[in-house]
């Protein structure tokens, strides 16, 4: 039977599906999670209990809204967008990345972006079965090659380009300047995600408009809202009403649309949170450099890459992991990121327990 399966498999599942390897969640059970860029802080009590009572008024035998108006509404007061432009919502910002995908796919359609950057938009790229292209970013210190990007675009005529700004896993934010040159230069779509914008005083939201071609794309997720799958992108009507015809009935769950809009209503409570974790890089970042044989980049997200001694990133990795946390390895992902790893910014206490873990391992 099993053999069988797999003759039909080999057959039917497309041979570029089947070179991919799903994305890997290692297990965290027990261990300080320093490896997703989550928000360390939990929902005070009060909100809790209001949660709780809005969850007990819900009724899950029927569909949501289908187009989310009043968190729509929320989401343009709590995040200033700008008054010409639209909303769509996605079950986080991968399922926004995957409408526009299956919007502008077609075996001669390019998805351009900058490497190493964030891996689902080659991921998507061939689900969509689109062409892929990964400019490199310069090698000392990850900048936009601007040349580079711009003969690249000029080349391969991109259906759409993503950049996400500040980027992952770098965590460094790219010039405006040269980010308005990409979006000048490209035949297509250009989407700036800008999923880290609590962590920075870069955006280009305010600016939606302004050029036919610009979307910004955020998320709730890194801003204290992981477990809810929130992601929405700003942009021209004529873009967004296009997107909205690929996107699944009621993609945004009944919980989602009332749990963020209490967020939303306490939004200040989510950015004292985000403030002390700027505030807390800032002393990570310091910590990291004082200790013999590591680099830390600079971030202006909720993480900070770094590289330790040439050779030793697994070695640290797991002497980190035998130690109770859990970091990202970068090392091997990209020829750029070669004995680099990425931590997640957490509380104090966490920090401080990664910080002596990482002195014993390196
Ligand atoms: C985390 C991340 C996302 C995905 O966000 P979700 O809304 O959780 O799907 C998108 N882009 C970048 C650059 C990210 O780091």
């Amino acid at each position: 039977m099993t053999d069988e399966a797999a003759e039909r498999v080999a057959e039917w599942v497309r041979p570029e599906i089947r070179a991919l390897s799903a994305y890997h969640v290692p297990d965290a059970g027990g261990l300080i999670k320093l490896d997703a860029m989550e928000n360390p802080y939990a929902w005070p009590d009060e909100l809790r209990t209001q949660w709780a009572e809005l969850a007990r008024t819900l009724d899950v035998n029927r569909y949501p809204h289908p187009q989310a108006p009043a968190l729509k509404e929320q989401l343009r007061a709590a995040m200033a967008v700008p008054p010409g432009a639209e909303l769509l919502l996605g079950n986080g910002s991968d399922e926004i990345i995957q409408m526009i995908a299956l919007a502008l796919a077609g075996p001669e359609r390019t998805v351009l972006t900058v490497e190493p950057g964030f891996v689902m938009y080659r991921m998507i790229a061939v689900f969509a079965g689109m062409r892929y292209c990964g400019v490199p970013l310069r090698s000392d210190d990850f900048a936009l090659d601007t040349p580079a990007l711009l003969e690249a675009i000029a080349r391969h005529r991109p259906a759409v380009v993503f950049i996400a700004q500040p980027n992952n896993p770098t965590g460094n934010r790219f010039d405006e300047a040269a980010l308005v040159q990409v979006i000048e230069a490209a035949p297509g779509l250009v989407v700036i995600d800008e999923a880290y914008a609590p962590f920075t005083d870069a955006s280009l939201l305010p600016r939606v408009g302004q050029w036919p071609n610009l979307l910004v794309m955020r998320t709730v997720s890194k801003m204290g809202l992981a477990g809810l799958r929130l992601g929405y992108l700003a942009g021209p009507a004529a873009w967004l009403n296009e997107f909205d015809k690929v996107r699944l009935p009621y993609n945004i769950n009944v919980l989602t649309q009332r749990a963020a809009e209490l967020a939303l209503r306490h939004k200040a409570v989510l950015d004292a949170q985000t403030a002390a974790i700027r505030e807390e890089r800032g002393r990570l970042h310091a910590a990291l450099a004082a200790i013999d044989g590591v680099t830390p980049f600079p971030s202006e997200a909720n993480f900070i890459l770094f590289r330790v001694p040439a050779g030793r990133a697994k070695a640290v990795f797991d002497g980190l992991r035998a130690r109770r946390i859990l970091v990202k390895i970068l090392d091997g992902a990209h020829p750029l990121l070669a004995d680099c790893l990425r931590v997640t910014v957490g509380t104090p206490d966490e920090n401080a327990a990664f910080v002596a873990a990482l002195r014993e391992c390196v």
